[in-house]
Formats: structure tokens, sequence, C-alpha cells
């Protein structure tokens, strides 16, 4: 790694006038969009922005899954909400459904919701539900969008306004799609500046900062700051500055894909409401409806199956449904599973694939993006001698957020009672499941997930995730009645009474999620 000197008292009161972001894929857009949005271009006063990207070197093309932050990021960026979901394929998203992970049975399937557990923002109610459950899953106990997400319902009506809902959501979206949509309105409303090329050298100043990158044209691209949004290839953090990955295979086996979009038989068939995560015999298929088509793949760990053995069981998957055709195309991706020991590095942030990547169960990259490129926008300093600083705050945050996202990942296979496969098995022994994880475990058999579990006040997962998977997975938190009280026993009573009236309510008068995006492509959405 380039370790250099402190930069010198004239270094220090530079200006950071100049970024450049490497990268034209989702996190490249998202981060230059963010910031031109926080610091609109003003003249020669202003930042200006410029994203380079090569056109030799297409955006990895999935990621399709985001999560409720994408409706606050969309709006600060300033698109409309009707554009996006036209432009982008987009549908609506009101959480996850894991088919298959606690034990294969016929009936395994529990949804991850986004809307919080009744009670939620004043009380911890889990444990008079844990006290009497009425036979019923916790999410349909304690949240009233279950009933939406099975009936592929969608979170508003047309006479909702932009962005808002009556059930919390997100959307899906056609990931190849998304970066085009975001370029265009970096560059026609936010000033950013765009070229195609491709960067072939990174010279560095006295000191170690980057100074400048040569591209294959022959341009020399000077910056105060550099944002390697680049992927997988990650040519600044990685290439330049050599800073060390830290694998998480020992922990999360995945570590290939094989994608495949998959057309819809008919032209108004249902869209899902919800990412699917099916449990396979090394790994699990996600499948994603847009309007469009379906995304589908598998994420598998190929220390328990082969390539061609992962292509078979994800045929059989499409088979069971009969969408498997002899014109697909199947694509095979490569995971590095892990993240770099520091994201800002010098005069450069990593966002993106380049940062980090686990795997897409819970889809977790893009709203590390999201997170990231607000976190350089709060943290920007007016001048290179504040970026030590910001670096040093940069990296604590993010490193301690993947450390979160490995367990909370690692969770759903912690749980799992599956023995048909080595990879269910090996995803339970003791050495793969980190510490902090173990004792979370250990602790939460005599308590119910709650904030003060957790030493950040924004955490990328709530104690209520963590709630819904403990829960819907089957775990036991000892009952302690000695803990409980009438008060709160009356109240979660009285919210679950509500929660199965207002999910009544709903299936009876929310729109389905295709009904609701036609209607959006034919008459838009009302704006805020
Ligand atoms: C199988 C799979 C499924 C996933 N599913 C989800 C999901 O459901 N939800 C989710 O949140 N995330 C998901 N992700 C992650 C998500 O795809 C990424 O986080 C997201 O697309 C961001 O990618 P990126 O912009 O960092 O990189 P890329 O899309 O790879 O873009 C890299 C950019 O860098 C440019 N570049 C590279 N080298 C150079 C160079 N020398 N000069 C100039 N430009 C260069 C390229 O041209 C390109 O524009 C998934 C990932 C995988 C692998």
């Amino acid at each position: 790694m380039v370790n250099a000197h402190p930069p010198s008292a004239n270094a220090d009161s530079h200006p950071i006038r100049k970024i450049l972001v490497v990268g034209g894929g989702t996190a490249g857009w998202i981060t230059a969009g963010v910031l031109a949005s926080r610091y609109p271009r003003r003249g020669e006063e202003g930042i200006s922005i410029t994203l380079i990207e090569s056109s030799q070197q297409p955006p990895i093309g999935v990621g399709e899954g985001t999560w409720p932050t994408m409706r606050a990021t969309l709006k600060q960026i300033g698109v409309t909400e009707t554009d996006f979901l036209r432009e982008c394929d987009a549908s609506f998203k009101q959480g996850s459904q894991f088919v298959g992970w606690m034990d294969g049975s016929h009936s395994d399937a529990y949804y991850h919701p986004f809307t919080l557990p009744v009670g939620y923002e004043e009380r911890n109610l889990a444990p008079y539900w844990l006290e009497d459950p009425r036979g019923q899953s916790f999410a349909d106990s304690m949240c009233f969008q279950t009933g939406p997400c099975s009936h592929g319902l969608a979170p508003k009506m047309i006479t909702t306004p932009e962005f808002t809902g009556l059930a919390n959501y997100a959307y899906h979206l056609d990931a190849g799609k998304f970066g085009p949509f975001l370029r265009q309105h970096c560059i026609d409303k936010l000033g950013v500046d765009h070229l195609y090329d491709e960067i072939v050298r990174v010279e560095a100043k006295e000191g170690g900062d980057i100074s400048h990158v040569v591209t294959k044209s022959g341009e020399t691209l000077a910056a105060d700051l550099f944002i390697d949004c680049s992927g997988f290839s990650a040519l600044l953090i990685g290439k330049h500055f050599g800073v060390p990955f830290l694998s998480k295979k020992d922990v999360l086996f995945i570590d290939k894909a094989w994608a495949v979009q998959i057309p819809y038989r008919v032209e108004d068939a249902a869209i899902a409401s919800v990412t699917r995560a099916t449990a396979q015999s090394a790994g699990w298929v996600w499948d994603i409806g847009l309007t469009t088509r379906r995304g589908v793949g598998y994420v598998f760990s190929s220390g328990h199956m082969s390539e061609d053995g992962a292509l078979e069981e994800l045929k059989s998957y499409l088979g069971a449904g009969g969408d498997l055709s002899p014109d697909l195309s199947f694509r095979k991706i490569d995971i590095n599973s892990g993240y770099r020991q520091e994201f800002w590095t010098r005069n450069c942030v990593a966002v993106g694939l380049s940062a980090g990547f686990l795997e897409p169960l819970e889809a977790s990259a893009i709203v590390m993006i999201e997170l990231s490129a607000k976190s350089i926008a709060n943290l920007l300093p007016s001048c290179r001698g504040g970026m030590l600083e910001a670096a040093r705050l940069f990296n604590d945050t993010y490193r301690y957020r993947w450390e979160r996202i490995v367990d909370f990942l690692k969770l759903h296979y912690a749980l799992s009672r599956r023995s048909d496969s080595r990879f269910w098995i090996d995803n339970r022994t003791r050495e793969s499941i980190p510490d902090s994880l173990s004792n979370c475990l250990e602790f939460w058999r005599d308590h119910c997930p709650w904030h003060e579990d957790f030493s950040h006040r924004e955490e990328v997962f709530s104690a209520a995730s963590y709630q819904y998977i403990l829960y819907g997975m089957g775990f036991q938190t000892r009952p302690a009645p000695w803990l409980l009280n009438d008060t709160d026993r009356n109240l979660a009573r009285e919210k679950m009474n509500a929660t199965a009236l207002h999910a009544k309510a709903l299936a009876a008068s929310l729109p389905g999620n295709r009904e609701l995006l036609s209607k959006v492509r034919q008459y838009g959405l009302q704006k805020i």
C-alpha cells in the first residue's frame, strides 16, 4: 500500500473543488447524483464533478433489488418517481420472502417485510408475541404488510403522491437501465461532466495522493478527490493503492452466480412484490419481477457444487415453474466475498463493488452505495487538510457496517436446520460463525433483540430485521413471564388485532403491483 508522509501545510489548505468519479455503474451514477445534488454547480465558484466510464467494460448488469432508502435517494437526486418507474421497468418491492430456509419442508416460507413490527417506535412487543403467538407467524402477527406481499399487491394507490406509500416500500429495477437513466439526469439537470474513456494509468503526487489519471485516448484528468466506482476491478483502491481485501469466504461461502432473464409468458402476468429467495442445495435462487421480465439467478458455493451442477439446479427451479426454454441465455458471474481493509485512503474513496461485496441476500449492496455517497457528501471537507479525519470517520463507520452485514447475512444460514447437503451443514460449524454473531445468538436466547443490543445509532439492519429473521426461522427466546407486564400485554393484543384488520382492509383496497404499474405508465403518479 502506498503509505506516505502527511501532506505539507500548503497541501493542507488546498481546496477540494474537483471530484472525479471513476465508473458508470450503479455506484458511479448514484454517487455522482448524490454529490451533484448536494453541491449544485455554480460556475467557477462551486465543485465540479466528472464521471468517466469505459465503454469497453460495461457495468455488471445485475443488482435489481433495493431498499426503501432508494426513495429518499431518488428524491434527493431530483428525479420523479414516475420517470424512474417507467424508464427503469421498475416495480414495487415490499420485502423478501425466504422459501425453504428452515428445513426445506413444503410449508417452509417466511417474510422479512419492510414495515416495522407494530409498536416498534415505542416498545418492544416481540416478547408478547412469543408469549402468545395465537397460531400465527411473527411477521403475520406483528406486521400488516405480509398480506399485500402474499397477494402481490402494490404499496400505494395511483392517487398516493410520489415516493409515499401506505406501506414501506422499495423497488426492483432493471440494472441495465438504471445507470443510463441516472446518467441522463445527472448530465442534463445536475451539471455532471461525463466522458467515455478508459483509464490506463494512475499518477501520484509526492506524498502519495493521486494527482491525475491518464486515459487510453491520452487525456489527463486531475482532481482533488477520486471516487473509485470501478467495480470488481477496483482500479484505484485495489490496483493503485493496494488496500488489502478482507475475504469473508470462510463465513459466507457463496462465490459464484448464474443469472438469467425470464420473459413473462403473458403480457399482463402478475408481478411479485417481494424478492423471493429459494434455498437450494449449495446456495439460493433469487427471483425478482420487473414490469417487462423477471431477473432470476442462483448464487452458490463452488466449494459445494460444480458450475454445471448449479446450472442444472437453476434449470430445475425454472422448469418447475414452467419457465425453462431453449432460448434462455445464462450468464456466470464470479463473486469475491469480502471488503476492503479501508475504503477511504488518502484522496480516494471506494464505493460499490470496488469497496466490497458479500452476496445479494437482503440486497445490502446498493443501500451501502447510497449510504456511502451520503456520508461522502456529509463529511466532505473544504480543503485537503480535513481529509485525514473524514477518512478516519468514514472508515470506522463502514468497517462496522460491513461487519454487521456479514453477521446479519450469516444469521440466515446459522439458524437453518437443513441437513440435506454439506453446504447447509458446513454453514453451521462453530468456526464459520463470527463470535459477534454467536454472542448475540446466545444473548437472544434470554432476550428479544432490541435497539440497545447494537452499539451504533444508525444500524444497517435494525433490531426489527433481526426479529423478523430470528422468529421467522423459528428461533426460541426463553419465556420470562416475570419481565412482562399487563400494560404492554394489552397494548400488544390491541396492536395485533388492529394489524389483522388493517391487513384485511389493505388486501381489499390496494391494487395489484402490475395494475398500479400499468396505471403509472398511463397516467403517472401525483407529484409532491
Ligand atoms: C449476482 C449478483 C447479484 C446482485 N444483486 C443485488 C441486489 O439484488 N441488490 C443489491 O443491492 N445489489 C446487488 N448486487 C450488487 C450490485 O450489482 C452492485 O453493487 C451494483 O451494481 C454496483 O456496481 P458498481 O457500480 O460498483 O460496479 P459495475 O457495475 O461493475 O461498474 C463498474 C464501472 O467501472 C468502469 N470501469 C472499470 N474499469 C475502468 C477503467 N479502467 N476506466 C474507466 N472506467 C472503468 C466500468 O466501465 C463500469 O462503468 C448483486 C451483485 C451480484 C454479483
